[in-house]
């Protein structure tokens, strides 16, 4: 019974049961597996499949965006937070962080630097900080869409109502990035506090995609309590989502959290994850996040080489880098923005891609924005 399914299914079906490398090349040629299959991949690779996992995620990144990287101006414009997810430095129970806030002025600023050093997207990230209201965001996105009409404008602030999120696209903000940190409702529960949901989560997810944003979700790897099950459940999510962008890092541990304690995720199960992703949604933005870096010193440069396309460098004013403080040891706190994409530069060119100072809108989104 199993057999003939898998014979039906595939053409390079060969003997019981099918090898990592079929599945590598099912993966790529159908966008998606089956729960098994997901988990036989999942299960761990010898370095050859590992190897032909990143390779063949690269040859999909290709297709669509050649040998570019965009880049992303990150603004972190306040660390001021109402939630209190169990693995936030910046959570409202950590009576330990320093808070700040920058003001408008001072978030403009963050941009006309960026702009001058290539920047074409910004992106607005900060705590559920109430301070920041609808109208003050909406200042804020207009100034940056007048000043500089040729770039986009990110928004990561978090969970709103309908009505703000439309406010804020109808003043100019182009995209929206809300991870949905795990699809599992058990595995919610393990990562938040009482109150806050999945379902709410994924509200917000489905309204951000209607209203015409392009939309990131998003998990940790190696979050506490974490289940090769949880994984599959986000993948299944993802593909059925089929958002533009899509945020992957490591959980790394904050000593000022309730999982001061916990391991941190493992390099090579980011790596699997991002290739994997790669595959089953060849055109979503994948950034090779700061946490990826922080974990491992080139962890940044492995993420591109294992099929990401985008790195998100710190515009933030050098004073309050390390403030937003999410988990221990964040990379980058110390220099200047210009400094920054320096060496990232240097980074990205040693992997034999190269950074594409464009906008970098996600690939499939325009075509389906302007046709339909
Ligand atoms: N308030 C916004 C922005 C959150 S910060 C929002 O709710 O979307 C962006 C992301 O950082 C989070 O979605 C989370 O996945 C990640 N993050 C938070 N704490 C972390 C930790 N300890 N280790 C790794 N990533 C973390």
């Amino acid at each position: 019974m199993l057999t003939s399914r898998l014979i039906k299914k595939n053409s390079i079906y060969r003997g019981d049961s099918m090898t990592n490398r079929d599945l590598i090349i099912r993966l790529r040629q159908d966008q998606i597996l089956d729960r098994e299959e997901f988990r036989q991949i999942l299960k761990g690779l010898c370095p050859e499949d590992e190897e032909f996992l990143y390779e063949n995620a690269r040859e999909v990144r290709e297709v669509s965006y050649g040998k570019d990287v965009y880049t992303r101006g990150l603004i972190e414009f306040s660390n001021y937070c109402v939630r209190n997810c169990l693995y936030c430095g910046i959570r409202a129970g950590n009576p330990d962080c320093e808070r700040y806030r920058l003001t408008e002025d001072q978030i403009q600023e963050c941009a006309e630097t960026g702009y001058d050093l290539g920047f074409r997207t910004f992106v607005l990230q900060g705590g559920e900080d109430p301070f920041f209201d609808d109208d003050k965001f909406c200042r804020i996105i207009k100034r940056i869409k007048d000043s500089f009409p040729d770039c986009a404008v990110t928004m990561s602030v978090g969970e709103k109502s309908r009505k703000s999120y439309e406010a804020f696209f109808d003043a100019g903000a182009d995209r929206y990035l809300l991870r949905h940190e795990t699809i599992s409702p058990d595995h919610y529960r393990i990562l938040h506090p009482h109150g806050q949901s999945i379902e709410s989560r994924k509200k917000c997810l489905y309204e951000l995609k209607d209203i015409g944003y392009q939309v990131g979700v998003g998990i940790m790897i190696g979050s506490p309590g974490q289940t090769e099950d949880h994984i599959i459940n986000d993948l299944l999510f993802m593909k059925e989502f089929q958002p533009q962008m899509v945020g992957m890092g490591p959980f790394i541990p904050h000593e000022q959290t309730p999982f001061r304690d916990k391991r941190a995720g493992k390099l090579q199960d980011v790596l699997h994850i991002l290739a994997i992703v790669r595959l089953m949604l060849p055109e979503v933005l994948l950034p090779a996040t700061t946490a990826l870096g922080t974990l491992f010193p080139t962890g940044r440069e492995l993420g591109i080489k294992a099929g990401a396309n985008v790195v998100m460098p710190n515009l933030s004013p050098k004073g309050v880098r390390a403030k937003y403080a999410l988990y221990d040891g964040k990379i980058c706190t110390g220099e200047e923005a210009a400094e920054c994409i320096g060496c990232l530069t240097n980074r990205i060119n040693s992997t034999g891609y190269h950074i594409n100072a464009a906008r970098g809108d996600c690939a499939g989104f325009l075509i389906k924005y302007f046709v339909y």
